[in-house]
């Protein structure tokens, strides 16, 4: 492990894109396959570790689908989350806005309630007992349209969950516009929610300017082709709009070509405030800490550069101020622990 790499792995951060299902490593996977013998998952680790070697993106839909299946009843939900929270923990994840898609549980028979109350039980242990904080963004699976946006607005608006903080819009963007889910975002602010759908990953900086105008996004998911419209940039940077980055995940799913490709640089150049993320961490065989790493090599931060960029996760989050400043205060200290 290189100096920096050590740094990364101690410095305290939080996480602002990272999704439930995605966020099963091979270890819960096999935990949650353990529970439901009758499943076609692996759960011996060997055999686990080869399934999560992804051929191509296909391979990577069928393992998360595979998932997906594993989560059946509101203690699946329940050990997921809590697990995540764990292997958080040992990266020096302090909070973490993860996006959770009740629909996905929901439609699968799991009562409303029930997934809130799993969610919301593993959040308070994780915690109390591993000092994570973890917030919630629900999210509107795109390609299971309408349906899906009502479902999630309305478990949103009834249940109210007290770790809910914003309202999201994932799945493809080809071919699902983003102004029909206005309504939809509309109820979600009015309910106090910030809005952070995903926009600009697979379709050009057009679908960042719809989550703007229409979906008042107060951060945008991926947002990797904002850098083809510099009048786009320039609104970003002046509103401090930012924009959660995850450089392996845009390889993985070829948003971007090589890793030397990545925009990221021009983001920061154009004075964006970005921040740095893993999405769908194991399925793309990645952690916060390895996209740390690759986010520095790629600026060429030592690690006064890199605990900004940690700052930079602080400051875009939805926490409190008090929050906020206890967490930059971590990392500064971190950071100075290093200097000295
Ligand atoms: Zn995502």
């Amino acid at each position: 492990m290189s100096d920096l790499d050590a740094f990364i792995a101690g410095l305290p951060k939080a996480e602002l894109h990272v999704h439930h299902v995605g966020s099963a490593s091979p270890r819960i996977v096999s935990e949650l396959a353990a529970r439901h013998p009758d499943s076609t998952v692996p759960t011996d680790p060997e055999a686990l570790a080869d399934y999560f070697t992804f051929r191509d993106f296909a391979h990577f839909i069928d393992v998360y689908l595979s998932v997906v299946e594993l989560i059946r009843d509101a203690e699946d939900v329940r050990l997921l989350t809590y697990e995540i929270a764990r292997d958080m923990a040992r990266q020096n994840i302090r909070y973490a806005e993860l996006t959770v898609t009740p629909f996905s549980s929901t439609r699968r028979g799991i009562p409303d309630a029930a997934f809130v109350e799993a969610i919301e039980d593993a959040r308070k242990s994780a915690e109390s007992e591993l000092g994570v904080i973890l917030r919630w963004c629900f999210d509107i699976p795109g390609e299971a349209g309408l349906e899906s946006a009502e479902e999630t607005a309305r478990i949103a608006c009834e249940l109210q969950p007290e770790g809910l903080v914003s309202f999201g819009l994932g799945g493809p963007e080809i071919g699902v516009p983003r102004p029909q889910f206005k309504p939809y975002f509309d109820r979600a602010i009015a309910l106090g929610l910030h809005s952070v759908p995903h926009a600009g990953e697979t379709t050009g900086p057009e679908t960042v300017w719809d989550a703007l105008t229409h979906l008042r996004a107060e951060r945008i998911g991926h947002g990797t082709s904002s850098v083809k419209d510099p009048e786009l940039l320039a609104h970003l940077a002046e509103h401090r709009i930012p924009l959660e980055v995850c450089p392996t995940s845009n390889i993985a799913t070829r948003a971007v070509r090589t890793l030397e490709e990545h925009p990221i640089r021009q983001m920061v150049d154009a004075g964006v405030l970005v921040t740095v993320n893993s999405d769908d961490p194991p399925m793309f065989g990645t952690d916060l800490n390895t996209e740390y790493g690759i986010a520095a090599r790629l600026l060429g931060l030592d690690t006064d550069g890199v605990a900004g960029l940690a700052k930079n996760a602080v400051t875009a989050s939805f926490m409190d101020t008090t929050a906020k400043a206890r967490l930059a205060a971590e990392i500064d200290a971190y950071a100075a622990s290093w200097r000295g």
